[in-house]
């Protein structure tokens, strides 16, 4: 077998070792941006860069399989190596990633996976034991945080053994399907309703689908969910944010411009005399809180945007431009500290 040469994940993202969770974020979402195949149209280039950065991000975003890589590197134990893939008995828990081989469309960045936690781990199939509550994380994509939707979920649960139903005993030995322990583990994919409004961190309880104790009553599983991030919208509380780029003229004079929301876009207009960097709030427009049934807004930044297209004709009207502010715009700001 030919081994790939990989590069480092953090060479991808172009951050450092000691980069926090927040840092990742940031230079996924760069990239991402930069990157994705509908910005790039047939570049197998940007295509094979943009599967490389999803891949490190993937690892690099879970402080787990970030822990694993820094400790073990490419050569690390993967679960992408076993036969399902997804899941790993070492509890690393390097798994999953985009569906499906090709490109990932926007809502997909950052995949689907789910991984337990602590579930294969040591202290299992202890005799007798009792149902317990299970946990695991799964990474849905932004458009699925905001609108809901259905997603599969693969875990591993403990159940009785189905050869000596929890008996641990096979005649007068013990049970060589679970060796004595009366339960075993079972790897399951399960549908999971993730309903619409739902936060990073946010929680869902699956009842009965946790570990079954030698009883055959089954505890619940706690899923935790945690967001991909989006690679233009962002999500504070209920509101979703957004910067959208405006001409000098469309600052200056006033104008109706076409904003991106999460619902699509919406027609709002700017205000003549609009400063760079102003925040202006589309009310209802963010997401249904699934408690309050409440709606956040859409929240967008303007960003003035100077032509790049450097000409006499453009250097004269901003000359006129000038011409007009009343004194130093910078008159006021500090000389410093002192
Ligand atoms: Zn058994």
């Amino acid at each position: 077998m030919i081994a790939r040469v990989k590069r480092d994940y953090y060479e991808v993202l172009g951050i450092s070792k000691g980069a926090s969770e927040a840092d990742v974020k940031k230079a996924y979402r760069k990239l991402a941006r930069k990157l994705h195949p509908d910005v790039n149209p047939g570049d197998t280039t940007a295509q094979k860069k943009f599967q490389e950065v999803q891949e490190a991000y993937e690892v690099l975003q879970d402080p787990e399989k970030r822990k694993a890589y820094d400790r073990f590197g490419h050569a690390g134990p993967r679960v992408e190596e076993g036969p399902e893939g997804g899941f790993d008995f070492g509890g690393y828990g390097f798994g999953g990633g985009a569906p499906g081989g090709g490109a990932p469309s926007f809502e997909d960045l950052g995949g689907i996976f789910g991984n337990l936690f602590g579930g294969m781990g040591g202290g299992a199939f202890r005799g007798g034991a009792a149902a317990a509550d299970a946990r695991a994380t799964m990474e849905i994509p932004f458009r699925t945080s905001v609108f809901g939707g259905t997603l599969q979920l693969q875990t591993t649960r403990r159940v009785v053994c189905p050869t000596c139903h929890g008996t641990g005993r096979k005649g007068r030995g013990a049970c060589p399907t679970c060796r004595g322990q009366g339960r075993i583990a079972s790897m399951e994919k399960l549908k999971v309703n993730v309903p619409a409004g739902i936060r990073d961190g946010g929680t869902i309880r699956i009842p009965g689908k946790g570990d079954t104790g030698a009883a055959g009553a089954a505890g619940d599983l706690y899923v935790t969910i945690k967001v991909s991030p989006h690679p233009y919208f962002e999500r504070r509380d209920d509101d979703i944010l957004g910067v959208v780029p405006i001409t000098i003229r469309e600052a200056y004079s006033g104008a109706e411009i076409s904003v991106p929301t999460v619902h699509g876009r919406i027609r709002a207009k700017v205000p003549p005399g609009t400063q760079g960097g102003q925040r202006f709030r589309l009310r209802g427009k963010g997401v249904r809180d699934p408690r309050t049934e409440a709606s956040g807004d859409h929240v967008y930044t303007v960003k003035i945007v100077v032509p790049k297209n450097l000409t006499p004709a453009g250097r004269e009207a901003a000359a006129l431009f000038d011409s007009l502010y009343e004194g130093d715009p910078r008159a006021g700001l500090p000389d410093g500290l002192d």
